[in-house]
């Protein structure tokens, strides 16, 4: 044991025992979805069976209690950001839908000619929320690449800001490369020209205690299910100054002052931007897989990811023809390969067969596919819960599939 009990944190995970095709599972699919701990799933079966009622609206007891445990648990988020405070904590469904409040109702703020920053190493949904706002709005969207490592060239990234610069966004964590985005320091280059910073924290939570003011976020969205926790809920971190400035996102229940048909006024933060009945069993309960993740402590979490990555890393050197995409020191435990001219499928497939779960294909970064000149890879990713021992079967499944498909 050296930052804690393996063996004993796995029985937490009930899923983490069965079997895949005869094989006991190995699930390496972690920067995908996380799996959820028992303490998470008992908390959801407890408001399922005592307190499901909706939230805010009541004045009976069942829907006080869910609202209390709702409330409570953005407190908890609030906590566990380090935000000032409640009203800068909205639940959303996750970092897409972060994402897409964003570029929709900051970037209301935005006009034609405007220009924004994103990076070549962005997901999907920190790309194309704000293509819908270039056709919108007519902005412009200027893009930093990469070096060979897989680390962003910052002189690049200080070079493309005008005075018409009024927004970036970038990921903390890059789910393809691993990499470890420097945000505070461009956060400090962005404010400096004046530009606001939003952060994409999918790949940050699970794996680094996060601090939004540290780090300089202006906005900071992330998913419950990449970091323990339930399915169908996030949060987006906003300065309250910005979200009172921003128009709402949606328009429903929930987030009204008053409706009438002559005119309608906004909820308070952060309701102003929660329209209609939230996950409000997923919101209550996330703050359960917080308390899960701080009791085994994250810095424990990121030094045994850490060292599962750098075994797993040399022991993949010995496998011929096996490439690693992203190289940069420091990075997150996320290793991105192909082997040889073998297919990113082909060896998903077989690692399958062999109980091993992989991600494989662009990985909702197809940018950064055409950058590499690739047009997907097999992706493993690592959890709290693996081990040397999986990295070694791992490993040795890798060199049965380069044995049959080079
Ligand atoms: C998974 C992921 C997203 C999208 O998260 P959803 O939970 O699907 O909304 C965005 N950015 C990165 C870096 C991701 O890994």
């Amino acid at each position: 044991m050296k930052f804690y009990d393996v063996e004993k944190l796995r029985r937490d995970f009930p899923i983490l025992s069965r079997e895949v095709n005869g094989k006991p599972l190995i699930y390496l699919d972690n920067a995908a979805s996380t799996q959820t701990p028992r303490a998470v799933v008992e908390d959801i079966e407890h408001i399922y069976y005592t307190t499901k009622a909706n939230v805010h609206r009541g004045v009976h007891c069942l829907s006080q209690e869910a609202t209390a445990a709702m409330e409570a648990s953005r407190e908890r988020v609030r906590a566990f950001l380090g935000a000032d405070s409640i009203d800068e904590i909205i639940f959303t469904r996750g970092t897409t839908e972060g994402i897409n409040l964003v570029a929709s109702s900051y970037g209301e703020l935005l006009s034609e000619g405007d220009e924004i920053i994103l990076t070549v190493m962005e997901h999907h949904s920190n790309i194309v929320p704000w293509q819908l706002l270039q056709k919108r709005k007519g902005i412009v969207i200027k893009v930093v690449p990469i070096n060979q490592l897989g680390e962003l060239d910052l002189e690049v990234y200080e070079s493309l800001f005008t005075d018409r610069t009024r927004l970036v966004s970038v990921t903390q964590v890059s789910n393809v490369l691993g990499t470890v985005n420097p945000v505070k320091e461009m956060a400090d280059i962005a404010h400096k020209h004046g530009a606001v910073i939003c952060v994409d924290g999918a790949q940050g939570v699970a794996h680094m205690k996060v601090d939004v003011k540290a780090i300089g976020a202006d906005f900071y969205a992330f998913s419950s299910h990449k970091m323990y926790g339930p399915t169908g809920v996030g949060v987006l971190y906003g300065r309250r100054e910005l979200l009172n400035a921003m128009p709402p996102y949606q328009g429903g229940g929930e987030m009204i002052g008053h409706v009438s048909f002559q005119g309608t006024t906004w909820a308070e933060l952060p309701f102003k931007f929660e329209a209609g009945t939230p996950d409000y069993v997923g919101a209550a309960t996330l703050a359960k897989a917080i308390d899960y993740m701080e009791s085994v402590g994250i810095e424990n979490i990121a030094a045994h990811e850490h060292e599962l990555l750098e075994y797993a890393t040399s022991q993949m050197a010995s496998i011929p023809g096996l490439r690693i995409f992203g190289t940069a020191p420091g990075k997150a435990a996320v290793i991105s390969f192909l082997i040889g001219d073998a297919h990113h499928y082909d060896t998903g497939i077989l690692l399958d067969q062999l109980g091993i779960a992989v991600r494989t294909g662009h990985h909702c970064a197809q940018p950064l596919m055409e950058f590499l000149g690739i047009e997907g890879t097999v992706r493993a990713a690592f959890a709290m819960y693996n081990t040397t021992e999986e990295i070694d079967k791992f490993v040795a499944a890798l060199k049965r599939v380069a044995a049959m498909l080079t």
